[in-house]
C-alpha cells in the first residue's frame, strides 16, 4: 500500500460523465474501456471534459496530441505565435508546411488529424491580466506549457482565482520540473516559486537550447495528469514537485506545501487584486539597473559596425556558446553576458560594441559597462538585424 499523502490523495473525478458511448466510440477507445479506474464511465467523463492548453508549442504539442487521441471532448489552444522553422525540432503538432501559420490554426488542424471528434477552440491571443479569467473560466483543467514567466504567473493566479487545477511543467535543456498546482487542495505555483527570476537567470529555449524528446516526455506527463484529474483515477501530482534530470535519466520527487500567507491562494489573499506579476518578489538581478537606465544608451546600427571595427572598436558577442554555433558576426569576440556583468572582467578605454540575438542582453551589458566608465555601445537589433540587413544568407534561430 502506498502511504497516503496529505495533498496527493485520490480526488473525486473533476468532470461528470457525458452521454453513453456509441459503437464507434466503444471501438475507438476500447483500450481505455479495459483500464481499471477509467472504463466506460471514465471515457464519458473525458468526452465531456474541457482542457485548455496554454501554449501550442513544445509541451502543448504532445499534451494536446495525447488528450485528443484519448477522446477529451473539448481542447482549447491559447497562443499568439506563428510556427517557425526552429519550432519543428520539438513542437510535433506542427509540420514543415505549417511554418508561417498561426500556431493555434496549425494546432487545430493537427489535433483534428488525430481525432476529428474533438472540438478545438482557438484563442489566438497572448494571455493578459484582462483576458485570462474570461478564457480560463470555460475549462475544467489548464495545462500550462508557457515558455515565459509572466504568462506562467498569470495562469497561476487565474487558476487560483477560479479554483482550477494548474497542470504545469518547465523544461530547460535536458532537465524539467513538473507539478499540479491547485489552490485550496495543495500549493499554488506562487507558494513554491514566490520570486520572479531575473531574465538572465532562466535562459529561454532560444538561448539555452532544449532537447525535443525531453519536452515530449514532460508534455506526455502533463497529459497523464490531466486525464487522471478528469477521471479521478490515481493520485494527482498535487503537493509534489517532480524534478527530472534527462542526462542522468533520474526522477526525484520533492514534497511541497501550501504557504499559509500566500498572496495568491491563501484564504487571506485579496480576491479582487489585479492579476499579473504583482506579488512576486523580484529576482536578485534586476533587468536594468535603475540608476544607469536614466542615462541614454548609445546605439549603433549594424551598418556602422564594420567602420567602427576598422577604427579600433571591439565587437563583443554576449550570447551563449550554443547560439554562436548557429551564426556569428565575423570579427566578434565572445564574452558571455554573465562575464561582461562581472566587474572583474577587464575592459580598456576602447569603444566596445555589444551585440546579442536581438538586443535585450546587449542592452544590459552596455548599461553595466557604461556604469563602469567603459565607452560601450549597443548594436541595435543584434545578430538578427545583422542577418536581415547585412548578410541574409546566414542562418537565424
Ligand atoms: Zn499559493
Amino acid at each position: 500500500m502506498a502511504t497516503p499523502r496529505l495533498d496527493g490523495m485520490p480526488r473525486p473525478p473533476l468532470v461528470p460523465p457525458g452521454p453513453e458511448l456509441d459503437a464507434r466510440a466503444r471501438t475507438r477507445y476500447a483500450r481505455h474501456l479495459l483500464l481499471p479506474g477509467i472504463g466506460e464511465l471514465g471515457q464519458r467523463r473525458l468526452a465531456a471534459a474541457r482542457v485548455l492548453l496554454v501554449g501550442a508549442g513544445g509541451l502543448g504539442s504532445p499534451a494536446g496530441i495525447y488528450l485528443a487521441a484519448a477522446g477529451v471532448g473539448t481542447l482549447g489552444l491559447v497562443d499568439d505565435d506563428v510556427v517557425d522553422l526552429t519550432n519543428l525540432q520539438r513542437q510535433v503538432l506542427h509540420r514543415v508546411e505549417d511554418v508561417g501559420r498561426p500556431k493555434v490554426v496549425s494546432g487545430r488542424d493537427g489535433l483534428a488529424r488525430v481525432n476529428d471528434g474533438v472540438e478545438v477552440i482557438t484563442h489566438a491571443v497572448r494571455l493578459t491580466p484582462e483576458n485570462a479569467l474570461g478564457i480560463l473560466a470555460d475549462y475544467d483543467v489548464v495545462i500550462d506549457g508557457a515558455d515565459n514567466f509572466p504568462t506562467r504567473a498569470l495562469v497561476s493566479q487565474a487558476c487560483a482565482r477560479l479554483g482550477l487545477p494548474h497542470v504545469w511543467a518547465s523544461v530547460h535543456r535536458f532537465d524539467a520540473q513538473a507539478s499540479v498546482w491547485w489552490a485550496g487542495v495543495g500549493p499554488c505555483y506562487h507558494c513554491v516559486f514566490p520570486s520572479m527570476p531575473a531574465p538572465d537567470q532562466v535562459p529561454s529555449c532560444a538561448v539555452g537550447g532544449v532537447l525535443g524528446a525531453t519536452v515530449g516526455t514532460i508534455g506526455s506527463l502533463l497529459a497523464v495528469e490531466a486525464l487522471k484529474l478528469i477521471t479521478g483515477v490515481g493520485e494527482p501530482l498535487v503537493g509534489r514537485l517532480l524534478v527530472h534530470d534527462g542526462l542522468a535519466q533520474s526522477w526525484v520527487e520533492l514534497p511541497v506545501r501550501a504557504e499559509p500567507t500566500c498572496p495568491v491562494c491563501s484564504p487571506t489573499a485579496d480576491p479582487v487584486r489585479p492579476l499579473g506579476t504583482t506579488g512576486f518578489a523580484s529576482g536578485e538581478a534586476p533587468a536594468v539597473d535603475p540608476v544607469v537606465a536614466t542615462s541614454p544608451r548609445p546605439e549603433v546600427s549594424v551598418h556602422e559596425v564594420e567602420a567602427l571595427l576598422a577604427h579600433g572598436a571591439r565587437l563583443v558577442d554576449v550570447r551563449e556558446p550554443g547560439e554562436r554555433e548557429v551564426v556569428r558576426i565575423p570579427g566578434a569576440e565572445h564574452i558571455p553576458l554573465a562575464e561582461v556583468l562581472d566587474p572583474t572582467t577587464p575592459f580598456g578605454d576602447e569603444v566596445v560594441l555589444v551585440h546579442c540575438k536581438s538586443g535585450a542582453r546587449s542592452a544590459r551589458a552596455v548599461d553595466a559597462l557604461r556604469a563602469r566608465g567603459v565607452d560601450a555601445r549597443d548594436v541595435r537589433g543584434g545578430i538578427l538585424a545583422w542577418v536581415a540587413e547585412i548578410d541574409p544568407s546566414l542562418p537565424t534561430y
